[in-house]
């Protein structure tokens, strides 16, 4: 039997309906919501990528304010834009876009942004958190994996899970986030040696690496619930001998649906729960901040 396909559009549609319900009780309790975009040297498609994330804030009833610096912006100035965000009481959330130009050292700018506003869940203190087990705020795409999970209806507790991909950014969030569910978590990475003879041990699957189609049906166990992060574009030919450019995951999706239980598609899957995730991350971290008042 084929695998069951987890539709991250429709996830993400139900999670942003929410969100636009907390952010409209937050109003009316009197804490408006507001998320602050910091673009250090903004080039065309950055600036289409912002104006999205406008839209997406106004889609959820939150407000909206892109910080625009200079490419050779110093990083004390950089630093001192965000003071001045995490100071202001208007601003609930703030997220620095990526990548920052030379020679601007990302760890530091991450590490100034407030842990209460970083929204995107990446100040080491936020992921330092995670390793406690008392997490502030969450790293956005390992939240979107643990809600994928929580939808195939598998139990994580005591669960064999593989993470393929130990980046502190997605990884090893993640890793850590199923590990705090009580899953006995395997992490595996470029030095791993038999990469198979660990997936196919796993009831479940996260694959972040970032090589299409790395994870094929021979590295997985039947029925697994296999979760695909990669988000890699790649130039096909189509029927026509066209060059043709397509966005596919790390986990081979047509051999792979025929052997686990469960699977997520790309594009489709994790992608957009991810960017529904900054949505709901926004509105903890507004809830977060007026209980520390
Ligand atoms: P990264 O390059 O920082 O890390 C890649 C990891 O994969 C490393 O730990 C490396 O050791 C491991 N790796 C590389 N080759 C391997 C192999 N052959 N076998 C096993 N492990 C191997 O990448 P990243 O930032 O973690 O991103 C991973 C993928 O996830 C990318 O495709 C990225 O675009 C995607 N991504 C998706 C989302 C989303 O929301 N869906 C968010 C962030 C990143």
């Amino acid at each position: 039997m084929p695998a069951r396909c987890l539709d991250g559009n429709a996830i993400a549609a139900e999670i942003r309906a929410e969100v636009a319900r907390d952010a409209a009780s937050l109003l009316d309790n009197g804490c408006p919501v507001k998320l602050a975009a910091v673009l250090v040297g903004s080039d065309e498609a950055s600036r289409l990528y912002a104006e999205s994330q406008r839209k997406l804030c106004g889609s959820v009833g939150f407000a909206y304010e892109l910080v625009e610096l200079p490419a050779d912006v110093s990083q004390d100035d950089l630093h001192a834009t965000i003071d001045r965000l995490n100071a202001d009481a208007s601003i609930t959330g703030i997220i620095l876009q990526l990548p920052l130009p030379a020679p601007l050292d990302t760890a530091l700018a991450q590490w100034r942004i407030d842990p209460y506003k970083d929204v995107e869940g990446v100040n080491p203190a936020n992921i330092g958190l995670l390793f406690y087990g008392e997490p502030l705020i969450q790293p956005c795409t390992a939240l979107a994996v643990l809600e994928m999970v929580r939808r195939s209806g598998a139990v994580l507790r005591g669960a064999r899970a593989v993470v393929v991909g130990q980046s502190t950014i997605v990884g090893r969030p993640v890793t850590m986030a199923l590990l705090a569910r009580m899953a006995t978590v395997t992490g595996c990475h470029i030095a791993t040696r038999d990469l198979a003879e660990h997936t196919r041990q796993a009831e479940i699957l996260v694959v972040a690496v970032g090589k299409p189609r790395l994870v094929g049906a021979e590295l997985v166990r039947p029925g697994a619930v296999v979760i695909d992060v990669g988000i890699n574009r790649v130039v096909q030919r189509d029927a026509g001998g066209r060059e043709v450019k397509r966005t596919v995951g790390d986990v081979d999706f047509d051999s792979v649906s025929a052997v686990a239980g469960t699977i997520t598609p790309v594009p489709g899957g994790v992608g957009p729960v991810t960017v529904a995730m900054l949505l709901r991350n926004t509105i903890e971290a507004a809830r977060k901040q007026r209980q520390r008042r």
